[in-house]
C-alpha cells in the first residue's frame, strides 16, 4: 500500500510516462506507477547503498526490472542526456531538491514536467520554478502520519519573446514563404488590402468604436503592410 503522499505525487505523472525518480528510496514510486500502467517506464536514482539496495529488491519483487532502471549515483547525474521526461524528487528538504535539479540543469533539457515534494522549504523549489522557466501547475497539501506534506508540479514553459510573436502573426498574416519572395500579385493584394484595411478604420471612428484592441491591432497590420509595400519600391 503506497502512502496518501506518494499516491497523490503519482497522481500528477501522464500516462506513459518515462520518469525519474530521485531518492527513491524502496522505489515505491515507481513500482507502483509501472503496475498502474503498463507504458510507463521509469528509473530510479539513490545515492546511498542501502536505498539503492532495497530499490533493486523491490524492483525484482514487482517484476519489473525490464521497466525500471536503479541506478546509484547523485541527484540527476544518474541520467544520460535527453533520456527522462518527468523527474520527480520527494521527500526530502527543499534546498536539497532545489541543489539537486541547480546542479543537474543540463539533464532537465528533455524534462518538461517537474514534481516536487518537498518535506520543508517549498519556497525554495518554487523560486527555482521560477527562475528556470518552469511553471507551477499545481499543488496539493495533505496530512499523513501526523505530517504535513506540500507536493508542486511545474511544467516548462515555452516562451515566446514578444519580438518573436510579432513576426510570428505577421508570417499568420502573410505567409511566411510568400514573404520572403514576394512577386507582383502578392504587392497587388497587399494594396488591395492595405486600402479595405484603412477604410474598416475609419469606419470604426467614425462610429465611435470602444475596441481599443481591435484598433490597435489594425494599425499594426497596417504599419506591417505598409513596410512590405515600401520594400516593392
Ligand atoms: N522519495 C522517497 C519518498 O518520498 O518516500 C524516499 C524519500 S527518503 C526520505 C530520501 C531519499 O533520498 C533517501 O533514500 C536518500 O538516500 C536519498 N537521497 C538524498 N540525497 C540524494 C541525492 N543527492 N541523490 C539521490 N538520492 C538522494
Amino acid at each position: 500500500n503506497l502512502s496518501k503522499r506518494l499516491e497523490k505525487v503519482a497522481s500528477y505523472l501522464p500516462a506513459g510516462a518515462f520518469f525519474a525518480d530521485i531518492g527513491s528510496d524502496h522505489a515505491y514510486l515507481p513500482c507502483f506507477v509501472c503496475l498502474q500502467d503498463s507504458s510507463t517506464t521509469a528509473v530510479a536514482g539513490e545515492i546511498n547503498e542501502g536505498p539503492y539496495e532495497s530499490a533493486v529488491h523491490t524492483v525484482k519483487q514487482n517484476n519489473l526490472e525490464a521497466r525500471i532502471d536503479v541506478r546509484l549515483g547523485d541527484g540527476l547525474a544518474v541520467l544520460k542526456e535527453d533520456e527522462v521526461h518527468q523527474v520527480v524528487i520527494a521527500g526530502m528538504g527543499g534546498a536539497l531538491i532545489r541543489n539537486i535539479l541547480e546542479t543537474g540543469k543540463e539533464k532537465l533539457k528533455s524534462v518538461n514536467q517537474i514534481i516536487a515534494q518537498p518535506n520543508i522549504d517549498a519556497r525554495s523549489v518554487r523560486r527555482w520554478f521560477l527562475a528556470n522557466g518552469y511553471v507551477l501547475e499545481d499543488e496539493a497539501i495533505l496530512e499523513e502520519n501526523g505530517h504535513i506534506y506540500e507536493i508542486l508540479t511545474a511544467k516548462r514553459k515555452i516562451a515566446v519573446s514578444p519580438y518573436l510573436e510579432e513576426q510570428l502573426e505577421k508570417q499568420l498574416l502573410f505567409g511566411p514563404y510568400l514573404l520572403k519572395q514576394p512577386n507582383a500579385v502578392f504587392y497587388k493584394k497587399w494594396r488591395h488590402e492595405y486600402e479595405k484595411l484603412q477604410n474598416v478604420l475609419s469606419q470604426m471612428e467614425k462610429a465611435k468604436t470602444k475596441d481599443v484592441e481591435k484598433i490597435e491591432q489594425f494599425n499594426r497590420e497596417l504599419n506591417w503592410m505598409e513596410e512590405i509595400l515600401y520594400d516593392e519600391n
